[in-house]
């Protein structure tokens, strides 16, 4: 339901709410990473994939901005001003100059620090949520530029699918690739990684080695995702900062076994981890690999996930 924002039919309408929007979790098929810039930031070459596993953001009209939630990390996760979803929220009401008034509330299960962009998935639900709340009617351009200056994957949240990321991973351009459906299996840890972290320890272990590391193109996973076969693409499959979240965190090298023990296709630390995620060939085999991954008990808990989903969406 919709009213007027202003007399005349020309402006923005907003909405009454409450406006629900559900967004997918990430994993990267690729992840190359090239040696660290000048402005902070690592040069990236990556193959997004947006999976079946979600968080759920709400809008309501307020008289303030105020953010509640359940689920993964409700009383862990910090409600104030830090958090990506206030900070999304106040970007939007300051870039189209409107109050930054709405009831927020979130429902988390992509797990905290995890690797998988819950928090970047979180600010571009608000994003969605809080233009159309509002009315401020931005473009999803408009919002991926909003979005890139809270975090590098968000402008992939908004989109979704299976897309190309460069730059730091803010640039995003969609791969056409026939439809596939990818089965998989996540094999989520207790407690997180730190992604500054992951990266820090990235550049210890290549410091000293000699040239220093070219960026790795994503052209053999491309080419793999064409062609539609689970082994193929098992085989393209790469992340260079696996190693790093390896040497902080070497229990998940038993997961990774694990995985491949229970048959997986192939398996990797999902971005920086500590999540790791495998392939399976269809969803029987994926509900396979996760209860083999459960009854091993080397992870808190293994889902199945598809992909690619949709990007941030009202429901
Ligand atoms: P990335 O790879 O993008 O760093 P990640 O999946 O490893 O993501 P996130 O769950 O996105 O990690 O969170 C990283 C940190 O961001 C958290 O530890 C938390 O301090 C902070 N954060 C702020 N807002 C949120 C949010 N809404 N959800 C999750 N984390 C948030």
């Amino acid at each position: 339901m919709t009213e007027a924002w202003g007399p005349d039919d020309d402006e923005p309408r907003r909405h009454h709410g409450p406006v629900r929007v559900r967004v997918p979790a990430k994993i990267n098929l690729h992840l190359g990473v090239g040696p660290l810039r000048d402005d902070g930031f690592h040069e990236l070459n990556t193959v997004y994939h947006a999976i079946s596993l979600f968080d759920e953001l709400t809008a309501r009209p307020g008289d303030t901005l105020t953010l509640t939630m359940e689920g993964e990390g409700a009383g862990t996760l910090a409600l104030d001003e830090s958090n990506l979803i206030m900070r999304a929220a106040r970007a939007l009401a300051a870039r189209t100059r409107v109050p930054a008034y709405a009831r927020l509330h979130l429902r988390k299960s992509i797990p905290l620090a995890g690797g998988l962009a819950g928090g970047s998935a979180d600010a571009a639900a608000t994003l969605i949520a809080c233009d159309l709340l509002w009315g401020t009617g931005l473009t999803r351009e408009e919002l991926a530029e909003v979005g890139a200056e809270l975090g590098s994957d968000v402008p992939f949240l908004l989109h979704g699918g299976t897309a190309l990321g460069t730059g730091h991973g803010e640039a995003v351009s969609p791969i056409l690739a026939r439809p596939t459906t990818w089965h998989w299996v996540l094999a989520i840890a207790d407690g997180g990684l730190s992604t500054p972290e992951v990266y820090r320890k990235l550049d210890d272990l290549r410091a000293g080695s000699w040239p220093p590391k070219a960026l790795s193109g994503p052209d053999e996973l491309m080419a793999a995702l064409r062609q539609r076969d689970p082994e193929v693409l098992g085989a393209a499959l790469g992340n260079d900062l696996q190693a790093a979240a390896l040497a902080l965190r070497p229990e998940l090298a038993d997961v990774l076994k694990c995985g491949s023990e229970a048959g997986a296709v192939a398996g990797l630390v999902s971005g920086s981890g500590p999540t790791c995620v495998f392939l399976a060939t269809d969803a029987a085999h994926a509900a396979r690999v996760a209860a083999g991954l459960n009854s091993a008990g080397v992870c808190r808990e293994a889902v199945t996930a598809r992909g690619p989903m949709p990007g941030a969406r009202v429901t």
